[in-house]
């Protein structure tokens, strides 16, 4: 009879599957949650509007109300289709599903998020990534030589970039767009925090394609995310989507909230003054070197991160140790931007952690 160790595959054997800590009682500053809740206002009217949610019926399956409030709410470009998935993790895991011939590559460049390595092996696509140079700023050269070499199916980039925090230059990327002879995905999971967009080059160039999320606006529990490109792509990668993978409360939210969407961008904005401040207070404390952000947290390094992170969590914040994930993170921490109590908790939180 099988066992474990005869049936599973062996590269589902060898991972460790994804880390979500218990953050009960503790100050919650380690996955770039938007701190605030729903404006009261608009909480009240989703009551009324989900309490009429035909939950007997299964939702949608094109979601068409909630692809056009997109599209009102946000420029995608008008030759481009939208794909949604229940969260953008979800919408990697179907490219790379969709390109998964025997010994495809999906690349990245890293320190990064990690799902794209995650996702790779899920698939069965062989993962290879080319490092940030040590600023975090892409090794342009590097990328288009790993282009050459390993002929990617798919390659992701995030910008701004998870954990680092900074977004890679446009024109970086622009060069990189013309060189990939797969696809390129640039995920734009922090967009909102920053100050550039990407959507037009996927109308621009055949093979971009660009993916956001609504998880870092303050819907992390709706999960929802969407793609963007050109109609011949994404209807192949449709194909593979589960057809009822946004559940009718999520569309139905989500319409509704689009339609509000200076509210979810007003929150956005408070978030980045926010990260000023806690940036400036964080690079005074003691031995922290703060690295400059355009997401909605901030990555730093001290000496003993991983006691400092100790230290933290024994005073009741928690934050995220990545200073074991890549050797350019040798020593560093990611902080969510959280409301002003949160982050003052954690500077004071952390300035004891230091003095002992
Ligand atoms: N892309 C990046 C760069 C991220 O950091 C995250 C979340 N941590 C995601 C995608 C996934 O977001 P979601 O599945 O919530 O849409």
């Amino acid at each position: 009879m099988a066992t474990v160790q005869t049936l599973i595959r062996e590269e589902v054997l060898a991972l460790s599957a994804y880390q979500v800590p218990d953050a009960r009682g503790l100050v919650k500053l380690d996955a770039m949650e938007n701190p605030y809740p729903l404006p009261a206002a608009l909480a009240e009217e989703l009551g009324h509007l989900l309490a009429r949610a035909p939950v007997n019926r299964y939702p949608d399956a094109d979601a068409k109300a909630l692809k056009a409030a997109i599209r009102r709410a946000l420029p995608v470009p008008g030759d481009c289709d939208i794909l949604l998935g229940n969260g953008s993790d979800e919408i990697i895991q179907l490219l790379a599903l969709a390109v998964a011939k025997p010994g495809a590559v999906l690349a990245s460049v890293e320190p990064t998020f990690v799902m794209f390595r995650m996702i790779a092996t899920f698939t069965g696509l062989r993962h290879v990534a080319c490092s940030l140079r040590s600023d975090f700023t892409l090794d342009v050269e590097a990328v288009l030589a790993l282009l050459e070499r390993e002929r990617p199916a798919l390659l992701f980039l995030a910008t701004p970039n998870n954990p680092t925090g900074n977004a890679f230059a446009r024109a970086d990327i622009e060069r990189i767009a013309r060189a990939v002879p797969g696809l390129l995905v640039i995920d734009e999971a922090y967009y909102a925090f920053g100050d550039t967009s990407h959507l037009d080059l996927a109308g621009l160039a055949p093979n971009v394609l660009v993916m956001r999320t609504f998880s870092k606006l303050g819907l992390a529990g709706l999960r929802l995310g969407f793609l963007v490109g050109p109609k011949h792509w994404l209807e192949q990668v449709d194909k593979l989507r589960l057809p009822y993978n946004v559940n009718v409360l999520t569309q139905r939210c989500a319409t509704r909230l689009l339609e509000s969407y200076d509210q979810l961008a007003a929150q956005a904005e408070a978030i980045r003054v926010e990260r000023g401040e806690l940036e400036r207070e964080l690079a005074e404390v003691r031995g922290v070197e703060v690295f400059a952000s355009e997401a909605n947290f901030l990555l730093f390094r001290i000496a003993g991160a991983a006691a400092v992170f100790d230290g933290l969590v024994a005073r009741g914040v928690l934050i995220k140790n990545v200073s074991r994930a890549h050797s350019l993170l040798a020593d560093c921490l990611r902080v969510t931007v959280g409301t002003r109590a949160e982050n003052t908790r954690f500077l004071a939180a952390l300035r004891e952690t230091v003095a002992v």
